[in-house]
């Protein structure tokens, strides 16, 4: 249920009026309007549905997945990390450019923003235009239309990302009033981390008064904050109003690389609970899932946390394209952000790519700078355990000396996989877009990032 009032309707972005819509006619498949495509009768995701009387080519249900920081550079290196094609590969249907209203190089709230409503904002902003109007959300718009919503990441889940599907605020750093709009918002799932935004300064969190997590078990809610707990959660009915709210950690949860060490679930776990209590809902859900620490790897040039966390993610997608396949009349949208650390694949003057040497890799560059001793006399060893690297005297000299350690140790890891970086902020680079399901070849062509919420309102027949 939709709660806030006087928003600009859809903030004209997403209205379906057909303007702005010139890239999905371009995109417009040939075989449009002349009867049968020559796939019918054989398209993957047909024809497995479960109901029998569902309609063929209907969306019902979207997943909208956000790698944060994932550009074709982070595709192209993961592959070779894999060793074989990423589960989204073969669903590639375009590009699209990432700017923000107020700068070339967009932040992820004025992106989030922008994915989420069709508008462009200044960076820094949440779920407003560039004058301060509130705008309407695809998710918003999905729940008046009598959907579910569902919101997973791998950060606080107030981040910016996520945020920018609920919230309407003008700083992304407000994320005490980001939890309050969250709580207030009739989303019916939400997991990921952030347990202290929920909370009141008297039982240690950051919001002055509200106990968001009480209210909401007092309205009925099941709150889990473990695994084990997110895994035993019984079937929920959404469509009775049954909400899950599950907090796996005070702040953001573990990286990959370390969740091996927490009760976290893994990205999938959260996906396919999100999945399994949504799909109850027969009107359809929309849920976004972010796999928010690709970008946090991508800001620290930790070309190892960046491959573990784009591994996690596409397992996450591989739940969301199973569902898919099964169900029929599900909408998978895979769509990073922008791109974080200007990424290369290839570097030094190389010919070749080797980031299957991450493999081997067990910790983030800021683990391994946390075991260094006051004089860095342990580096050899530190870098030795947790990549099975034998460093070189220079590469030691030059991570002992550096101002920042964990820098110093994923650029020398970097070096081995061939991965080079060219800023610690985001790019402008274009990101590619992969959609698998019904009228994915709508998403065919070159966009910019506010196309993508009316692309996805246009094959929903939202606002109709
Ligand atoms: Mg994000
Ligand atoms: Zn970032």
């Amino acid at each position: 249920m939709l709660k806030k009032v006087g928003i600009a309707a859809l903030g004209a972005g997403l209205v379906l009026s057909g303007m702005g819509l010139t890239a999905a006619d371009a995109a417009k498949p040939e075989w449009a309007g002349q009867g049968k495509p020559e796939w019918a009768g054989k398209p993957e995701w047909a024809g497995k549905g479960k109901g029998k009387d569902k309609e063929k080519d209907k969306v019902e249900n979207v997943i909208y997945m956000i790698p944060d920081g994932f550009s074709s550079d982070y595709a192209s290196n993961y592959r070779v990390y894999k060793g074989e094609e990423a589960v989204w590969d073969a669903h590639l249907k375009g590009m699209f450019t990432t700017y923000s209203a107020n700068s070339a190089i967009t932040d992820s709230a004025a992106a989030g923003t922008a994915m989420a409503t069709g508008v462009k904002t200044n960076n820094g902003v949440v779920g407003l235009d560039a004058e301060g109007n509130e705008l309407e959300s695809i998710l918003e718009a999905s729940e008046k239309a009598g959907k579910s919503t569902g919101l997973v990441a791998t950060s606080t889940i107030t981040h910016a990302t996520p945020a920018s599907f609920v919230a309407n605020v003008d700083s992304r750093n407000n994320e005490t009033e980001i939890a309050r709009q969250m709580a207030d918002s009739g989303v019916d799932v939400i997991l990921g981390g952030g347990k202290n935004n929920f909370l009141p300064a008297s039982e240690g969190g950051n919001q002055d008064e509200r106990n968001l997590i009480r209210e909401a078990q007092d309205e009925g809610a099941t709150y889990v904050e473990t695994r084990e707990q997110l895994l035993d959660v019984d079937d929920l009915d959404v469509d009775e109003g049954d909400r899950l709210l599950g907090l796996f950690a005070e702040d953001a949860l573990a990286p990959e690389l370390h969740r091996g060490e927490t009760e976290q679930p893994s990205i999938a776990e959260m996906t396919e609970a999100a999945i399994d209590a949504l799909e109850e809902d027969k009107d359809g859900f929309f849920l976004v899932v972010e796999g928010s620490q690709i970008d946090w790897a991508g800001h620290a040039n930790d070309a190892a946390w960046a491959m573990s966390d784009a591994e996690a993610f596409e397992k996450a997608v591989e739940e969301a394209i199973e569902f898919a396949e099964e169900d029929g009349n599900t909408l998978v949208v895979v769509a990073g952000d922008h791109d974080t650390g200007g990424m290369t694949t290839g570097s030094n003057g190389s010919m070749e790519l080797n980031a299957d040497v991450l493999q081997n890799v067990t910790a983030t560059g800021d683990h391994m700078a946390a075991q260094l001793n006051e004089d860095r006399s342990n580096v050899a060893e530190v870098v030795k355990t947790f990549t099975g690297f034998d460093l070189s005297e220079e590469e030691i000299g030059t991570i002992r000396e550096a101002d920042n350690a964990s820098l110093a140790i994923n650029h020398v890891i970097s070096d081995r996989a061939n991965i080079g970086w060219t800023s610690t902020n985001h790019t402008g680079a274009d990101i590619p877009l992969y959609v698998f399901g019904p009228k994915a070849d709508n998403f065919a062509g070159f966009h910019d990032n506010t196309d993508l919420p009316k692309l996805i309102a246009e094959v929903m027949k939202l606002d109709k």
